[in-house]
């Protein structure tokens, strides 16, 4: 039983008894077990001698002289230092109430006097192994403690990097979110959140039907033009500038969005009336009087608003941005830079168009449309030089409809293309087919009317080339007329399509010359053949000098460029003389005959020879 706990280093063991004997029988017994065995005959040696060199177990002796074991005890238990030793008491007093004290005050063990050696023995090498084991408790402890704190470190780190990344992915969801949310280049809200918003005011107003709110829908004029002409760097730079502009005009609670290209949309939310959406308006009209300053130079940029106010009537937040695109629409066909508030009237109109779409597109493909023919007279002879073909629309419940009542439509529907390609067919296979029958059509010219999106598209020199070797024209006979604003559009694309058709031996006139905003130093860089003066100066030839004066400059000009002058819309005896007297080569009006049927066309070209 008193087998000695392994240990390195021998334990110290303090042993007080006031009995000489007592002392040295123990002290010689555990020197033995290989103890370190100091001895304290009176309490306050002990009491030294534990302080001095704290020992690793104290036998106390409770009788003694001076201080009892008790008080050494207490006084050992007092002080931090000494206040672990295990203590086992000694004593003769060997009943229960000694061994309650001496348990109540902190002492490890009683052994009761006259004492058997092995139990000393014993006792002192479990209380000893026991001391052990609560070193290494607490060094286990420590260890643990550390290993915990360790732990508790390496999980805060982590949960700091996991925090890290949940802040950074948050933050990357909100910047995506709000990328969703809104346009990249003027920051913004686009067109989802737009509609969103929309939607929010609409369901207010289906609970709240006193709250009245209005879409203004806005509209760069020309920017088409300008975006085509000065680059779509420069072009973005505007639309920012736009974007800056028009949140001058409203609060910054206002959602201001861009939808797309140069359009720009605004919610207005509880307004008392329509006044309140016209005052934006017309603050925004004059926010643009002032010009742009871009690349040096000062540029008007002017918008079209159009706008909607909300009803409970709507269900539909895209219907009300229908409703607000039409009145722009409006706003657009009455000459642009202002607004037009929807109506009731607006939207027949806009239903109208939008049945005459579909109708030109059903149009196209009954063989509703015709061409008429008018003839180009020869002003220095005065003969037939050849036809412009003119498009009507046999129209089964509208009747006869001229081009301005569908051209501009099918320009805007992008149907002009495949209008165009059976206009181009119908014209060079009825140019054919007079010239197979009578010989003198072979010298006659037709002239066709092309727009500068069917110029632009990229099927349109492989369609020409498909109907000239499908009808077998001469292509040498063919005239393309194209208005100015073509060649301004775009023109660097434009001219290598005009090359492109110059190099098939086909003429190129420029229609309606006179009426663009044009400068005329661009004339010369295009491949043309003709000028053909606008009917309004032909027209007001005999009313005013000036109007004179200008269908003789353009003469002169076309003459040093090498071309030929057509006057349209010749409709006067006075107008011919006076071209004549221009010198002017070719003419078309009234005068000599209105557009024509193909039968009386043909006709026409028998009478002349
Ligand atoms: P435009 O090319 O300038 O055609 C001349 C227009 O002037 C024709 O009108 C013609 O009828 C009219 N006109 C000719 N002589 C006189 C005259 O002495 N007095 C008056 N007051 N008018 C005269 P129309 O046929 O109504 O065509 C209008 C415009 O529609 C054309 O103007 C042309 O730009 C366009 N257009 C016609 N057919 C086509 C086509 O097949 N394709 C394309 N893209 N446009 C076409
Ligand atoms: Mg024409
Ligand atoms: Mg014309």
């Amino acid at each position: 039983m008193n087998r000695r706990p392994e240990l390195e280093v021998p334990r110290k063991i303090l042993i007080v008894d006031d009995v000489p004997e007592n002392l040295q029988l123990l002290s010689t017994t555990l020197s033995k077990q290989e103890y370190e065995v100091r001895r304290a005959k009176n309490g306050s040696m002990a009491l030294m001698g534990a302080r001095n060199n704290v020992p690793d177990l104290i036998l106390l002796d409770i009788n003694m002289p001076g201080l009892s074991g008790y008080q050494v005890c207490e006084q050992l238990k007092a002080d931090s230092a000494t206040r672990s030793i295990p203590i086992i008491f000694l004593s003769a007093q060997d009943d229960l109430e000694d061994k309650v004290k001496a348990f109540e005050l902190g002492g490890a063990d009683f052994i009761g006097k006259p004492f058997q050696i092995e139990e000393v023995l014993a006792r002192v090498g479990n209380q000893l192994a026991l001391q052990a084991a609560y070193a290494e408790i607490k060094t286990f402890n420590e260890k643990l403690e550390l290993r915990v704190q360790e732990r508790t470190a390496q999980l805060e780190s982590a949960n700091s990097i996991l925090q890290q990344e949940i802040f950074q992915r948050h933050q990357l969801e909100s910047k995506l979110r709000h990328d969703a949310l809104h346009d990249n280049l003027t920051g913004l809200p686009n067109r989802s959140l737009f509609m969103e918003r929309t939607k929010k005011c609409l369901d207010n107003t289906i609970s709240n039907p006193h709250e009245q709110f209005a879409i203004l829908f806005i509209d760069l004029d020309r920017f088409k033009i300008i975006n085509d002409s000065l680059g779509h760097l420069v072009g973005d730079e505007i639309l920012i500038t736009c974007a800056q502009r028009l949140s001058n005009c409203v609060t910054s609670k206002t959602t201001l969005a861009r939808l797309g290209g140069d359009e720009f949309t605004i919610l207005l939310e509880q307004i008392a009336d329509s006044n309140d959406a016209v005052l934006v308006a017309k603050k925004i009209l004059q926010e643009f009087a002032q010009p742009f300053q871009v690349n040096n130079r000062s540029l008007t940029i002017t918008v079209s608003i159009g706008i909607v106010i909300a009803t409970e009537n709507y269900r539909q937040e895209i219907d009300l941005l229908r409703d607000a695109d039409t009145a722009l629409y409006r706003a657009k066909e009455l000459g642009k830079a202002r607004y037009e508030i929807f109506d009731r009237q607006m939207y027949v109109q806009a239903m109208h168009r939008l049945e005459l779409e579909n109708e030109i597109r059903q149009g196209i493909l009954r063989g509703e449309l015709v061409l008429y023919y008018q003839p180009i007279i020869s002003l220095h002879n005065m003969k037939l030089s050849g036809f412009e073909a003119l498009v009507r629309w046999q129209h089964p419940q509208r009747g006869f409809m001229n081009p301005g009542e569908f051209i501009p439509l099918a320009e805007e529907t992008g149907l002009i293309i495949s209008l165009g390609k059976w206009v181009m067919h119908e014209a060079c296979n009825q140019l054919k087919v007079w010239q197979d029958k009578l010989p003198e059509a072979h010298s006659l010219i037709m002239s066709i009317n092309v727009t500068g999106d069917e110029l632009r598209s990229p099927g349109f020199l492989t369609s020409i080339d498909k109907i000239i070797a499908k009808t077998q024209v001469n292509s040498s006979r063919l005239k393309l007329e194209m208005t100015e604003s073509v060649l301004i559009e775009d023109s660097e694309e434009v001219i290598k399509v005009l090359e492109q058709i110059k190099a098939r031996n086909i003429q190129l006139s420029i229609d309606d010359f006179g009426t663009g905003y044009s400068s005329l130093s661009y004339l010369p860089q295009f491949p043309v053949d003709n000028l053909k003066i606008d009917r309004s100066f032909v027209d007001a030839m005999d009313v005013g000098q000036q109007n004179m004066e200008i269908v003789k400059t353009i003469s002169t000009l076309a003459q040093a460029l090498n071309m030929q002058v057509i006057a349209e819309g010749i409709e006067t005896e006075a107008q011919l003389s006076s071209l004549q007297a221009l010198g002017v080569e070719f003419g078309q009006g009234f005068l000599f005959s209105k557009p024509l049927t193909p039968e009386l066309s043909e006709k026409m070209i028998g009478k002349q020879f």
